[in-house]
């Protein structure tokens, strides 16, 4: 979930001391950091997910599921194999909040080759299993979003109750004990601990519950007033969810500014897609995702920063949590839809400005230096500007934000980098996976095909709550950029620059189109060898370019979805279904899936990898029209249905057994839920542990060998 730095946190008093310093010395290092790295160029593109898990303990014959607090046990044994060959693992595990908690991402990121794309699946399985052989019989890994009975009475194992009076608690929860926080690293303590300090009393999460016909109101804990809320009280609430996210490299900072901005406004589009968590505490809710539970289980910001108290000890008001969807655009295109005001300290944004940032990232580095730190080792307080990042990631790694822009981190390889994270975990790997190269997919698309997304950060942030309601994905509609192209003219023009720059060869690194500096033809040598084995197999790849190589960068703006010629704004932007979005609504916009379709037939993709992208693209054109439902109304339903529930929105230990021991059941392919699913989808697609030996021959036979 962040930084992990070594050493002995300081108290809240200590860190609250040094608040300044850290945002002084964390924007030097930002300075420092982007006059070193800001030329890089010509990274290839890399990419890798991180899928966090929840270890579930079983008891049959009790019927009762629980979480096992085992996660620091578990992560020293997964750990072993990394500590004895870092650079040979297939598997990265990494310690997350909830002491039940572990995170794993493949043990080196994916590259640049289609046949890159059929490798995710057998990686998360193997991740599965790898840890399921840890496990006793009743215990059970599971990438579910939340734990349905979280916080309610007895949910951990070993049993641990809540100590709310105890002062030497983390959370004071009156239902998560601090037992369920990771023991062992001392940043999830301190953080409780800090946030709930620096806020003044302990965060406050309301989620409206679902009302059936003998729901008992007040719900038991609901505030004063407030008889329909299910009211959680801790940090563990939220950062004990577990999500799905992947950060892909830029080719240079240029392409990844851009990349930042467009996805950010499919990020609530993608939440509602991939909505999996209606059950908190027990109690079915209103809501189908996490998003506002995690974003107030760590909103740190006083009654005066929350507009409850005349400003006194406090500078700004402060609009959202440190945990939210973002709030500027990082492009130039991007800066005409930065429509609501940022708060930042005019100081820190002269300062940036005056060390050489331009307005629209000095505002962005400002904007995440609002916030204090609340998390401080004494061994990190003092450091090299010049070479230390750690007081700039301090604040960078609690901004949690929907995308996350990533410069490269000190003395390393990587280049710039964007993470996207609104994605609720899925059930199964296939779903998980099929999730990741979607995304990844369309970065491609939006490269190669000049897509703009761009829509006002006040309608992303509208988009934002309508992602969480009930059965959104069916039910509800977005607010969604018009697209006056068609597909095929896209394909035309994007396959004209292509043979006009790398000789008819489509490449995953976005053809080259991205950099806004024009010198991405030095670029695409470098990039080439990598991505060779793309070239295309539909036949216009045979052509020798027509080397009038003269278009640049620059040509990134003259598309006419950039320069927006008919930015009637009102027409411009459309309220439109989950549906229309992803499979296309005739001259309103052509769908996510048909274009990343019309994109995949100028690529080389080899059968397997061929036909495992499709069983991904048909299982997300499904869910998006309502054909397959979410995670979040798959699991409604099996709750509405049960024999044991009462109408009561009450969520009790045996419908938690039975419904997640279904869950159990499907990740391990034993069971056929064909509403989620579809039928036998897990036997369907060709994913591989490794690129076979056949396929890579020929890849280096086309100059292009898989990066060992
Ligand atoms: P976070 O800071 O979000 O915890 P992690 O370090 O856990 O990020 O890594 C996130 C993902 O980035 C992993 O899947 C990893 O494989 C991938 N990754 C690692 N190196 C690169 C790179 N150079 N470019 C893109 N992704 C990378
Ligand atoms: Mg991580
Ligand atoms: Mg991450």
């Amino acid at each position: 979930m962040g930084l992990l730095s070594e050493g002995s946190p300081l108290s809240w008093e200590e860190t609250k001391a040094l608040a300044d310093h850290v945002r002084e010395h964390g924007v030097n290092q930002f300075i420092n950091l982007y006059h070193r790295l800001k030329d890089r160029q010509g990274d290839i593109l890399k990419w890798g997910d991180e899928v966090e898990y929840i270890i579930v303990k079983f008891d049959d014959e009790q019927k009762v599921a629980r979480v096992a607090l085992r996660a620091q046990d578990l992560l020293a044994q997964l750990n072993e194999k990394e500590l004895a060959d870092p650079k040979g693992v297939k598997s990265l595990w990494r310690p997350e909040y909830g002491a039940y908690m572990i995170e794993g991402t493949p043990g080196k990121p994916f590259g640049g080759l289609m046949a890159h794309f059929n490798l995710v699946e057998a990686n998360m399985r193997y991740r599965r299993e790898e840890v399921t052989e840890l496990l006793a019989k009743d215990e059970c890994v599971m990438s579910i979003t939340n734990f349905p009975r979280l916080g309610a009475p007895n949910f951990t194992y070993p049993l641990a109750q809540p100590r709310p009076e105890d002062p030497i608690s983390a959370a004071r929860s009156l239902y998560f004990p601090d037992e369920a926080i990771f023991p062992g690293h001392p940043r999830f303590k301190t953080l409780t601990r800090n946030i709930r300090k620096r806020r003044g009393e302990k965060v406050s999460i309301k989620l409206k519950v679902f009302k059936d016909t003998k729901t008992k109101l007040p719900v038991e804990g609901a505030p004063p007033g407030e008889p329909d809320v299910v009211l959680l009280d801790a940090m563990g609430f939220g950062m004990g969810c577990c999500c799905l996210q992947l950060t892909f490299q830029a080719c240079n900072i240029t392409e990844a500014r851009r990349l930042y901005d467009q996805l950010a406004p499919l990020c609530p589009i993608m939440l509602a897609l991939t909505a999996a968590s209606p059950i908190y505490r027990g109690y079915l809710t209103e809501s189908d995702c996490r998003w506002n539970v995690i974003s107030s289980s760590v909103d740190c910001r006083t009654e005066e920063e929350r507009g409850l108290a005349p400003l006194d000890k406090q500078k700004f008001r402060i609009a959202k949590s440190r945990y939210d969807s973002i709030d500027s655009y990082l492009s130039p295109e991007g800066a005409k839809y930065n429509d609501v005001p940022l708060t930042y300290d005019e100081k820190v944004y002269k300062r940036l400005v005056e060390g050489g940032i331009d307005h629209l990232l000095a505002q962005h580095v400002a904007h995440l230096f609002i916030r204090d730190t609340v998390s401080l080792f004494s061994e990190k307080v003092h450091q090299n500007d010049n070479e230390d990042t750690d007081h700039f990631e301090n604040i960078q790694s609690t901004n949690w934000q929907t995308m996350r822009f990533k410069p490269p981190p000190p003395n390393s390889s990587i280049g710039w980098r964007v993470e996207f994270r609104p994605c609720e975990a899925q059930i199964s790997d296939f779903e998980n996976a099929a999730i990741v190269c979607f995304v990844v997919l369309l970065t491609r698309v939006i490269l190669s095909y000049q897509l703009n997304f761009l829509t006002p950060i006040s309608k992303v942030d509208e988009n934002m709550q309508t992602a969480q309601k009930r059965d959104a994905c069916r039910k509800e509609k977005f607010w969604f950029r018009k697209s006056s192209k068609t597909t095929e003219q896209r394909a035309a023009k994007a396959q004209a620059q292509a043979q006009a720059k790398t000789n008819g060869k489509a490449t995953l690194n976005g053809n080259g189109l991205a950099n806004g500096n024009g010198s991405e033809n030095g670029d695409q040598e470098e990039q080439q060898p990598l991505t060779n084995g793309t070239a295309k197999m539909n036949g216009h790849g045979n052509t020798n370019g027509t080397t009038n190589g003269t278009t640049n960068g620059t040509n990134d703006g003259a598309d006419s979805d950039h320069t927006d010629t008919d930015d009637e704004e009102n027409e411009l932007f459309q309220l439109l279904s989950i549906n229309e979005i992803f499979n296309g609504k005739p001259n309103v916009f052509p769908g996510l899936v048909p274009l990343i379709r019309s994109y995949l037939q100028s690529m080389e993709v080899d059968t397997d990898t061929h036909c495992t992208i499709e069983q991904y693209l048909r299982f997300i054109e499904k869910r998006a029209a309502g054909e397959l439902i979410t995670t979040a109304t798959w699991m409604r339903e099996q709750v509405l249905s049960h024999p044991d529930y009462k109408q009561d929105s009450v969520v009790s230990e045996r419908i938690n057994y039975d419904l997640l021991k279904r869950i159990q059941g499907i990740q391990e392919g034993k069971q056929v839920e064909p509403a989620l699913l579809g039928q036998g989808y897990h036997s369907k697609t060709k994913t591989k542990d490794f690129i076979p030996p056949a396929l890579q021959k020929q890849l280096a036979k086309n100059g292009c060998c898989e990066e060992k």
